[in-house]
């Protein structure tokens, strides 16, 4: 059998008929894409909310949005959802086909389920099982011999966590058994079931997670990952108009370039994908002609830097204590403190007798005195001082492996246009290096950035 092409479409890929037409045109084009992996509808147009959004307000009684202080009420969500499934079909002409009469009835039996995790996650999973089955019966209503791949049907089985399922290994050989040449398995991304015979979903975001584990199964030729925009960018290309779409990039690059903006796709689905080396491509379903980028184990490194990442609203506490240089223990009994509030930490530059620790502004929000009074009372500074409004700008090539010209150019530069530094930080893996400074200048300072080390400015 020849290795199968295994391709996922987001939400806003499947989010009407028009958008279902374009997967067809894409699944068509090649023999090789016999493993679907589809997405929930994404946002409505009514309220502008994802459809597994409004599933879970309905599971919720409300909570979901009320959390949020968005409108819709149960009623309204499942108006929502059932409108969405029967617009689709009244598009697609599909309404003999498509079972509404068992989503309406999934939709009220749902309430039986006492336990609110297991009920979210029945509720949850219902976007993708349906919409799988949509998209289904319209692929064979154009003669594509494509059939719908339940996971409580050929075994997709996840441990017993109802919201945060993980895959267990069997899943895999059930994969490989619905394999053959000829059919197109259309797969709802997202859930799958436990030893018990109950339905559970992987973390938000997780069809990328199924399409991964279907990948790593059948040891694809590739994995296709089709969404919304062209590829990863060099730089945010909301702030930065520029930035052009990266064509190769390593796991390794793409996981140091991780934050807003970068973040095209779910990264645990990486980890099955790398161990057998198949390459990820992200791509845009509406402009289908473009390459996108390949994510690889492995590439030549042809330029410096490749992409440029920029962490916004962070923070650091910057602690001074003599001799702090000498004392063993000092750091591992602070970074413990920030693990007993749970808070991630990013970076920890250091001199002799000072530390700071870089984190998220939003995770001191609450608790900063409680963090700030463990601190004096575990550790006993000579001066504490918590800094806000920071940002950390991170450049990433593995062509920066032993080129130190490249960082010297992005801190000359910054300086010529008077942008002052706050931190510094590079690893000796040397890949990459950070450069921390005041939120109001990040900015500027991004674009003076990809201008002179992506655009060759000078
Ligand atoms: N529909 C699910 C979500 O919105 C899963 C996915 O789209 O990948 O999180």
């Amino acid at each position: 059998m020849s290795r199968s092409i295994v391709s996922k479409f987001g939400g806003s890929s499947v989010a009407d008929a028009g958008q279902i037409e374009k997967v067809r045109n894409i699944v068509a084009s090649n023999p090789n894409r016999r493993n679907i992996v589809v997405s929930a509808p994404g946002k409505d147009p009514l309220y502008r909310e994802k459809i597994t959004d409004h599933l879970i307000n309905i599971a919720t009684d409300g909570d979901h949005f009320r959390n949020t202080r968005k409108v819709p009420t149960v009623a309204q969500s499942r108006e929502a959802v059932l409108g969405k499934f029967r617009s689709l079909m009244k598009d697609l002409a599909v309404q003999d086909a498509f079972p509404l009469e068992e989503l309406r009835d999934d939709l009220e039996k749902g309430h039986e389920i006492k336990n609110l995790h297991q009920k979210t996650a029945f509720y949850a999973s219902r976007g993708e099982r349906y919409n799988a089955m949509l998209i289904t019966s319209y692929f064979a209503s154009k003669g594509m011999n494509a059939r719908a791949c339940l996971p409580e049907d050929f075994g997709f089985i996840l441990n017993g966590n109802a919201l945060d399922g993980k895959v267990q290994p069997e899943s895999h050989d059930n994969i490989l058994k619905i394999q053959d040449e000829t059919s197109i398995n259309i797969i709802p991304g997202f859930y799958g079931i436990t030893e018990d015979g109950e339905i559970a979903i992987l973390s938000r975001g997780g069809s990328d997670l199924t399409a991964g584990e279907v990948a790593f199964a059948v040891n694809a030729e590739k994995y296709e990952n089709w969404t919304d925009t062209n590829g990863v960018y060099e730089a945010d290309p909301r702030f930065i108009p520029g930035a052009r779409v990266i064509p190769r990039l390593t796991f390794k690059e793409i996981r140091l370039l991780s934050c807003r903006g970068f973040n095209v796709f779910h990264f645990d689905a990486m980890i099955s994908c790398k161990k057998n080396k198949i390459p990820i491509n992200i791509r845009n379903t509406n402009r289908p002609d473009e390459k996108g980028t390949l994510i690889l184990n492995e590439r030549v490194p042809e330029e410096g830097v490749v992409g440029i990442a920029k962490l916004d609203n962070m923070a650091y506490v910057y602690l001074e204590k003599d001799l702090l240089g000498e004392m063993i223990g000092f750091t591992a009994e602070l970074l413990k403190i920030f693990q007993e509030y749970n808070i991630n930490t990013y970076h920890y530059p250091t001199d002799k007798d000072d530390i700071a620790v870089l984190v998220n502004q939003d995770d001191l929000v609450g608790i900063i005195n409680d963090l700030r009074r463990d601190i004096e009372k575990k550790l006993n500074p000579d001066y504490m001082n918590v800094v806000y409004n920071q940002a950390v700008i991170t450049a990433v090539g593995l062509g920066l492996k032993g080129d130190s010209f490249t960082v010297m150019e992005a801190i000359s530069v910054l300086g010529e246009h008077h942008i002052p530094i706050e931190m510094i930080d590079q690893s000796p893996s040397q890949i990459c290096f950070h450069i921390g400074l005041q939120q109001a200048v990040a900015d500027e300072a991004i674009k003076i950035l990809h201008d002179h080390l992506l655009n060759g400015k000078t």
